[in-house]
């Protein structure tokens, strides 16, 4: 099969289309034709070596995770699924066999994995996934957006929905409303749970972008004081953060925050360090919690809504497989609305 693969780490030249043999499907697992595989910042870092995933060669590693397409084969003991199923896949493969995964709580698996991480992705033809990782999706929904999925609604709906509980009276605010995760969460926060989201970004275009994604304020933090606005915007601030850009913003957008609100992170793009005042994080109760994917619950939930046509994730652009280079430069200039995908 045609395969994007890496052989070395290093930058987007290392990306090598080629042949790479078809992968086995096991008794508990399904082989998918890949129709749209969604590009993560995973993928970067796992193709450069950094954040800890460096890795030996040989053998050669095909990269990517999230991706939808058709069952070409379902292994003996897959129950629910069989050829010509039109699916996603969720990406984070997990034990089921440790104490946090026997009890449901999955995301816990103190050896979860990464598909295109740890074991051959979706940057091709063909991919292999345990059957507990793959959801069936309706007709009405493109592989393009199944594939869109995965990476960027389960961290949101695992702050938003399952953790910090948002309801449809509470304000949240959504930093960096262009980013995947930014897209998603004005959509469960909007449409799922009713609650009133207010979004930051960078420009007029996204700001506009945001607003048809169900964003009732939008800030353009080049223009505006995030904290002022979301002050005036309120009454005493707002009950919820998702952050996932980290750094640069967690200090304006903390002090958003009324007293007792609840502050989710599922990524840190701007930088790691930050500093945390911990005489406000105590006076005013505030609650501050990390979210990384989500459960296998939390997906068969968000495919719920997807197949309902509550959720339209969102898709900037789609590059054919051997362009997969160009897609990785496209999002390290982190110009772009929604999600970068390729197709085979
Ligand atoms: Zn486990």
């Amino acid at each position: 099969m045609k395969a994007v693969y890496i052989e070395a780490h290093g930058g987007p030249e290392v990306l090598t289309f080629g042949e790479r043999p078809d992968p086995d499907v096991g008794p508990t697992e399904v082989k998918i034709k890949v129709n749209a595989s969604a590009l993560n910042r995973l993928d970067l870092y796992t193709r450069a070596g950094e954040r800890g995933l460096q890795r030996e060669f040989p053998p050669p590693l095909i990269l990517g995770g999230d991706c939808a397409g058709e069952v070409i084969e379902a292994g003996e003991q897959v129950a629910g699924l069989k050829a010509g199923d039109r699916v996603v896949v969720n990406p984070k493969i997990t034990c089921q066999q440790c104490p946090a995964c026997l009890a449901g709580n999955d995301h816990l698996c103190p050896r979860a994995r990464f598909m295109g991480s740890a074991t051959d992705g979706s940057y091709a033809e063909i991919a292999v996934m345990p059957a507990v990782n793959v959801h069936a999706i309706a007709d009405e929904v493109s592989y393009e957006q199944a594939a869109a999925v995965p990476t960027t609604f389960l961290p949101v709906w695992n702050i938003l929905v399952r953790r910090g509980q948002l309801k449809s009276w509470e304000t949240v605010l959504v930093l960096s409303a262009s980013a995947g995760v930014g897209t998603a969460a004005i959509q469960v926060a909007k449409h799922v749970i009713g609650a009133r989201v207010i979004a930051t970004t960078s420009t007029p275009e996204k700001a506009a972008k945001a607003k048809e994604l169900g964003a009732d304020e939008v800030i353009n933090y080049n223009e505006e004081d995030i904290t002022e606005r979301v002050r005036a915007l309120t009454d005493g601030g707002v009950d919820m953060v998702v952050d996932h850009v980290g750094a640069d913003f967690f200090a304006k957008a903390f002090s958003s925050l009324k007293p007792g609100g609840r502050y989710g992170i599922c990524g840190a793009t701007t930088g790691l360090r930050t500093e945390l005042h911990l005489g406000l994080l105590f006076s005013r109760q505030i609650e501050v919690f990390g979210a990384f994917m989500g459960t296998k619950e939390d997906m068969r939930q968000i495919v719920a809504v997807l197949n309902r046509g509550t959720i339209h994730p969102v898709v900037d652009r789609v590059f054919p497989l051997e362009e997969a280079a160009a897609a990785h430069r496209a999002m390290e200039e982190t110009n772009f609305f929604g999600k970068l995908l390729l197709k085979p």
